[in-house]
């Protein structure tokens, strides 16, 4: 399966769109517009050489909703992620680990066959990698970073561009320059756009565990008075038992302490943290720690220039979100680019990307809200706060029709999705 990166045959540096960072995001953003006809480049810091090993599992797992793995199977890619390694689960359980509260979810409760799929990220790149190689509209700057973007001018046909210089001196135009370079985003703060940002004083520790009993791809969370711990559910087994990553997000002391311990001690450490729901911990993987900080960008656009993922927002993990929503960012400005070329307007005609914005940024900022109120509600200790939302667990696990809407929001379900993302 191995791609080599070559740049595209396109040799003129002035393209429709120029996408910094060819990540999740960058990379499903790209393909959606080479697939329009679209003349797209990608300027990536990283190689974007293949990164997936079948026989080491990656720790860096995204829980996809349906309606991403619709996009997925829109662009052809699916059946490439499901050779590598993707892992279906059927069944979400939630509990207050300071308390008796629990909602199980089942995906028979919808009639769907599953609730989502658990991908290595690096399954996705490299799938993204691949089709971005073959598709001639596309050109794949690698190892190349921005280190300045300039005001947007006026250029005909285009309506206006920007140009981007990269750290080796070349330059390029775009007449929609987007930054999809990730929660740190340079281009970002290049344009002088800033961010509102909540820190939650979390980290999240992520690693592959084995453990005794099978998780019958069930995801399953539990919301300790520290911060959340999930188990995600992986295919496959190996001789120490049946496979799961987990993300085990922490107030910062606590974090930094797990990250120290030596294995057996935080195999145990995880095991009683989880209630043995799944038997002892046999074996852990190399663990790595990230720094969960809660940021929404003031804007998604200016004139000539647009953010997507985690450029745009930066959610707390504890919902699996992150990533589905930058791909809604990617498909919904796929699709106005698209209708704005088939009408005849100029791409960069600051009412097409305004019509992205609208549609992208409230809903992005419920989601941001919504985390935050769940890491104050499950964080808070007080006696009746607890009683309250332990009772509220209960009731909504009772409850078919309340059920089915939150099952029907895992999916990815609603009304207003992009074509692409339909099944
Ligand atoms: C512990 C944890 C668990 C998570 N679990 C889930 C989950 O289950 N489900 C989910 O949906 N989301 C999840 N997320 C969130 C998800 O990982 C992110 O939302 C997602 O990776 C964002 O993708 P992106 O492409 O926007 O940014 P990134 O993945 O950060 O990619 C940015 C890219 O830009 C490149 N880049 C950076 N700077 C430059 C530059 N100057 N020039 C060129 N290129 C540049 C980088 O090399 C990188 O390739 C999780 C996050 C964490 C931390």
């Amino acid at each position: 399966m191995r791609h080599d990166v070559k740049e595209s045959p396109l040799t003129a540096t002035r393209y429709d769109v120029a996408i910094v960072g060819g990540g999740m995001v960058g990379g499903t953003l790209a393909l959606l517009l080479g697939r329009q006809g679209f003349r797209v480049a990608v300027i990536e810091a990283g190689d974007m050489s293949p990164r997936w090993q079948p026989e080491n599992v990656n720790a860096r797992v995204s829980a996809l909703t349906e309606a991403s793995r619709q996009l997925f199977e829109t662009l052809g890619l699916w059946p490439h992620m499901i050779a590598r390694r993707v892992t279906p689960y059927t069944q979400m359980t939630v509990w207050d680990g300071a308390g008796s509260g629990e909602i199980h979810f089942n995906a028979e409760d919808v009639m769907a066959p599953a609730l989502g799929h658990i991908v290595e990220n690096s399954v996705i790149t490299d799938a993204l990698c691949e089709a971005l190689q073959q598709q001639d509209t596309i050109c794949c700057w690698p190892s190349a970073q921005v280190t300045q973007v300039s005001e947007a001018r006026p250029a005909a046909p285009y309506g206006t561009v920007r140009t981007l210089t990269l750290n080796d001196g070349r330059t390029l135009e775009a007449a929609v320059v987007v930054a999809a370079d990730g929660a740190r985003s340079p281009l970002r703060r290049m344009a002088g756009i800033g961010t509102k940002t909540w820190d939650t004083h979390q980290q999240a520790v992520v690693t592959v565990v084995t453990h005794e009993r099978a998780h019958q791809q069930q995801a399953q969370q539990v919301f300790l008075p520290t911060g959340p711990l999930a188990f995600l559910p992986l295919e496959g087994e190996r001789a120490e038992g049946h496979m799961s990553s987990i993300v085990w997000s922490a107030d910062t002391a606590e974090a930094e302490r797990l990250m120290v311990l030596e294995d057996d001690d935080f195999a145990v450490a995880l095991a009683e943290a989880f209630e043995q729901r799944l038997g002892s911990i046999t074996s852990v993987g190399k663990r790595a720690i990230f720094p969960l900080v809660q940021r929404h960008a003031a804007q998604y656009v200016q004139p000539s220039l647009a953010l997507v993922g985690d450029a745009a927002h930066g959610i707390h993990p504890l919902a699996g979100q992150g990533a589905n929503l930058g791909f809604l960012d990617a498909a919904v400005l796929a699709e106005e680019l698209g209708r704005a070329y088939r009408q005849g307007a100029p791409i960069s005609d600051q009412r097409v990307l305004a019509r992205y914005e609208w549609r992208r940024r409230m809903d992005n900022a419920t989601m941001l809200k919504a985390m935050e109120a769940f890491c104050r509600g499950f964080g808070e200790q007080n006696i009746w706060v607890k009683w309250a939302r332990n009772a509220g667990l209960r009731a909504v696990d009772r409850c078919a029709p309340l059920k089915r809407f939150f099952i029907r929001q895992a999916l990815g379900d609603r009304p207003d999705l992009p074509e692409t993302m339909k099944a």
